[in-house]
């Protein structure tokens, strides 16, 4: 039937629009109301050639059956590409019903009348129109120029909201989108001299120009992921953001950069006003922030005199095919940041340095809450904590513990006669003499007054009997020396030990006060046991208390003062 080879490309042209219709249709989850405005564009399209195929490239009727056939082709590129160009410049566009309806109302007439014979003269008009003969020959209608009218200005609101997409977008994607603008323009122009270049023999090159148009948005919108010419993702994210971002180009040049990035330039940059896009990265940002790829450094660069620390963060770009694109540098000025976790730093510093003072200090007011000022000796308060402590150590282990209680023979006396600070200083003495005599692990302790404790762990009765009398036989041996003074001074001791004499701490603490009295009772000057009621072995004698040494004085013969 086609025996024209124009019919021919035009059939060939229908093809590469149903294919393009199928790409796009295919390929819509990218974006699928650009999707389907380019579908229905090049659907539209799509019919436009085969009519023209069949206007060119057959016989009559056909070809005048092709030459109106082509009006609903055109009404629909023109209604699809509209959509189309408003869809890409805003994602958020949907058609509202009544503008549909209004950009149908010239189509449809024009279908109708072209539908319609003898209405399709309105449209074409010459000899043989009325019988669809001559279509080669027929000219324009009123209807055609109505037509036409509506058709170029719905065209211009579309090329219109391209060129403000393409004028608006930041200057790395303007070539991009300039493809883009170039490929609507042809089949406008090819239209206009189809139509106004009073050539009008000439076959229609509308088509093949849309072919153009329809391959490179398909293109664009689905190999290089330009679904939209809008800026809004742009100025919304990037542009705000508070990070410096910067595409740098392979051969390193600024591809691009937001308002934060500006200011970073202006501050390491040279001083002079230069242009951004299009310069050495190098030039405007120096050698070591520009040299950043793959990795993430801290940088700190020189700002008028001021130091800023910059966090860079560098990416490099590559395409699907693994080709270098450029590379994307993200820069965070941290010099507040840094400057504030090093006052933080400080301030912890000072904190833990004001914390081991205070644990110090706290030690150190346990220490002496806890020793006697005059003697430095444990006090009762720490006696009371410490004796229970070692007498549950020594009943986990099944051994002894020995408590000691001395008490200076007639002291009253020693002050009375002495004075008390001499009085203090033979208390001095005492402890000294003590802690002298104690083994190593012994606690000794003043319990108050003129009486002393002292508790050995893993001591028996008999350890502590001999501890006892060797201090004991110490004072009766050696007087002490205050002041120029020799003063004679015995002392009585006390001893009851765990588990003979009691196993509770009160147990022992009486135990060995009871043993002290009985040493006073005794003549002073002496060492006594005590075995409590619930101690074994039995004790040797009627008493509880048993006099130590075996051969002690008679207790009629107290120590004199
Ligand atoms: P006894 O042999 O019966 O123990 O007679 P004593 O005089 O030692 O006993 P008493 O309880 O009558 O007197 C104890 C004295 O110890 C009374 C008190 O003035 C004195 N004293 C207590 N604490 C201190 C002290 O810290 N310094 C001085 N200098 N004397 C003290
Ligand atoms: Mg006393
Ligand atoms: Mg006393």
């Amino acid at each position: 039937m086609l025996r024209d080879p124009l019919g021919i490309a035009y059939a060939t042209v229908a093809l590469v629009f149903a294919v393009l219709s199928t790409v796009a249709w295919r390929r819509r989850a990218t974006s699928p109301v650009v999707a389907r405005y380019l579908v229905v564009t090049m659907l539209g399209a799509g019919w436009w050639s085969v009519a023209t195929a069949l206007a060119v490239g057959t016989a009559e009727p056909w070809a005048a059956v092709g030459a109106l056939a082509v009006y609903p082709g055109v009404g629909t590129v023109v209604l699809g590409f509209v959509y189309l160009s408003a869809a890409i410049t805003d994602p958020e566009w949907t058609p509202s019903r009544r503008l549909t309806g209004w950009l149908l109302v010239v189509p449809v007439l024009v279908t109708v009348a072209a539908a319609t014979n003898p209405l399709h003269q309105l449209l074409l008009r010459g000899p043989g129109t009325a019988e669809l003969t001559g279509s080669a020959d027929w000219e324009y209608g009123p209807l055609f120029w109505v037509h036409t009218a509506y058709s170029y200005g719905a065209l211009a609101i579309g090329v219109g909201l391209i060129a403000r997409g393409w004028w608006r977008a930041p200057a790395v994607f303007r070539s991009q989108r300039r493809s883009v603008l170039v490929a609507v323009l042809i089949p406008l122009a090819a239209n206009v001299v189809k139509v106004f270049g009073g050539l009008e023999q000439i076959t229609d090159p509308t088509p093949f120009a849309f072919a153009i148009t329809g391959t490179v948005m398909a293109f664009s919108i689905f190999r290089q992921d330009l679904v939209t010419f809008s800026p809004v993702a742009r100025e919304l994210i990037i542009e705000q953001m508070s990070d410096a971002i910067i595409a740098i180009s392979p051969a390193g040049r600024v591809l691009d950069l937001n308002a934060a990035a500006v200011d970073v330039v202006q501050t390491v940059g040279p001083r002079e006003r230069v242009e951004l896009v299009g310069t050495s990265a190098r030039s405007l940002l120096g050698p070591e922030l520009a040299g950043i790829r793959d990795e993430a450094r801290d940088v700190t660069v020189d700002a008028g005199g001021r130091a800023v620390e910059l966090h860079v963060r560098g990416s490099q770009l590559v395409d699907r095919q693994g080709r270098l694109l450029g590379s994307v540098l993200v820069a965070r000025d941290v010099t507040a940041a840094k400057e504030q976790s090093r006052h933080l730093a400080e301030v912890n510093s000072q904190l833990v340095r004001q914390v081991e003072t205070i644990d110090r200090l706290r030690t150190e007011l346990v220490e002496l809450a806890n020793r006697d000022p005059l003697t430095s000796l444990h006090n009762r308060r720490f006696l009371v904590e410490r004796f229970p402590v070692m007498l549950a150590e020594v009943q986990e282990c099944d051994g002894t513990l020995a408590a000691v209680m001395v008490d200076v023979d007639r002291f009253k006396s020693v002050n009375d006669r002495y004075g008390h600070l001499v009085g203090d200083a033979v208390l001095v003495e005492v402890a000294h003499r003590l802690r002298a005599h104690a083994p190593a692990g012994a606690l000794v302790t003043r319990w108050g007054g003129e009486e002393f404790f002292v508790a050995l762990a893993g001591a028996g009765v008999d350890d502590g009997v001999r501890f006892a009398e060797a201090v004991r036989a110490r004072f009766a041996r050696d007087p002490v020396l205050v002041a120029g003074h020799r003063i004679e001074c015995t002392i009585s001791c006390g001893v009851a030990a765990f588990p003979e004499a009691g196993t509770t701490t009160n147990e022992l603490f009486q135990a060995a006060d009871t043993a002290v009295y009985a040493a006073k009772a005794a003549g002073r000057d002496a060492v006594r046991t005590h075995v409590g009621h619930r101690s074994h072995p039995a004790p040797p004698s009627t008493s509880p208390t048993r006099t130590w040494p075996p051969s002690a004085r008679s207790p009629s013969s107290p120590a004199s003062a």
